[in-house]
């Protein structure tokens, strides 16, 4: 299932105002990165000038489209129509030269579409000076030309582009949808829970922490870690077993176990030193929980188990040794 497919309120309000040929001149559509923004936008400008009979059961805007079969849907899904005019960023922003040429066209009446759909990705990469340029686009509203700016958040546009847009939420996606996602790539279940769990409900971003795979191990280490002091020896002996499995891993893995327990010690008395800064709420909370006697008693568990592993002591034992160190005390 595509993401948007989840942004029913989203695709609620765009096939209203297709129903009621009542668009707004300028939509901004908001939301994370990988919510399906761009998705709409495009199906959007294909609904605008659709030349079949879509079918309501299957078609994103329902009844209103698009049938994504027709020519006209065909051009604009391959990027290829005429009137819909795509803007995004080259190099680090959209420079003020492409909103010029982009003007020039808007200039000359459309070619072939009933509307010209321009859509501005990461409309918030827009310099100042673009941005005032766009504006005297937006001022002068014209019946064959529809605007559809794609940002993050409404603060990344100047407020006098805003103003002059109406603004289309794009809400977070459910996690058991992201899982689903990671786990239809082939991540693995484990580390698709922990990605999608503090990815913000943004498949973007579940995808770009599963692909680092050194941040997903260790999202799904703290998970198991905190789980060690809720539930004990059986989840140690279970997650000892599952970190002896790839001794070439277990490094990596001491070294975040390390990290982790050393930002748990310091965050009391230096923040600012906290390495793992993204999980700082969740270090905060297991912090106030753990003894600093406890975490240095752990800490040396992990040094007594890199020891271990470097005189080639059975790996499996040394992991079931330090697991069962690390659930004890809180
Ligand atoms: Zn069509």
């Amino acid at each position: 299932m595509d993401p948007v497919r989840h942004q029913k309120r989203a695709l609620g309000f765009l096939s209203g105002i297709l129903a009621k040929n009542n668009v707004a001149h300028a939509l901004v559509f908001t939301g994370d990165a990988g919510l399906g923004k761009r998705q709409a936008a495009v199906h959007f400008a294909m609904a605008r000038n659709c030349e079949g009979t879509p079918d309501p059961e299957s078609a994103m805007f329902g009844s209103q489209g698009p049938c994504g079969v027709c020519g006209s849907c065909r051009k604009i899904l391959s990027g290829n129509h005429p009137d819909v005019l795509f803007v995004e960023k080259r190099g680090a922003s959209i420079k003020i030269e492409q909103i010029r040429d982009l003007l020039s066209v808007l200039a000359m009446r459309p070619s072939e579409g009933k509307t010209r759909v321009v859509l501005i990705s990461g409309a918030g990469d827009m310099t100042a000076s673009s941005s005032n340029a766009l504006l005297k686009a937006l001022e002068e509203p014209s019946d064959t030309t529809c605007f559809v700016l794609l940002a993050g958040q409404k603060s990344e546009l100047l407020p006098t582009v805003v103003s002059r847009c109406q603004e289309i939420r794009f809400s977070p996606l459910p996690v058991s949808f992201l899982i689903e996602s990671l786990e239809n790539d082939g991540v693995d279940p484990d580390l698709a829970h922990a990605c999608a769990s503090i990815a913000s409900g943004s498949l973007a971003k579940a995808r770009a922490l599963a692909s680092d795979q050194g941040l997903a191990r260790r999202n799904w280490l703290v998970n198991q870690l905190c789980a060690l002091e809720d539930q004990g020896m059986g989840q140690a002996l279970l997650l000892a077993e599952f970190l002896a499995k790839d001794k070439n891993a277990a490094q990596e893995d001491l070294n975040w176990i390390r990290t982790w327990l050393r930002d748990l010690l310091v965050s009391r008395y230096a923040p600012q030193r906290v390495i793992n800064r993204d999980l700082m709420g969740l270090v905060n909370s297991r912090s106030a929980k753990s003894a600093p006697e406890v975490l240095l008693e752990k800490l040396q568990a992990v040094a007594d188990c890199e020891n271990d592993l470097t005189r080639n002591v059975n790996t499996r034992l040394s992991m079931e040794n330090l697991c069962m160190r690390l659930s004890s005390g809180g």
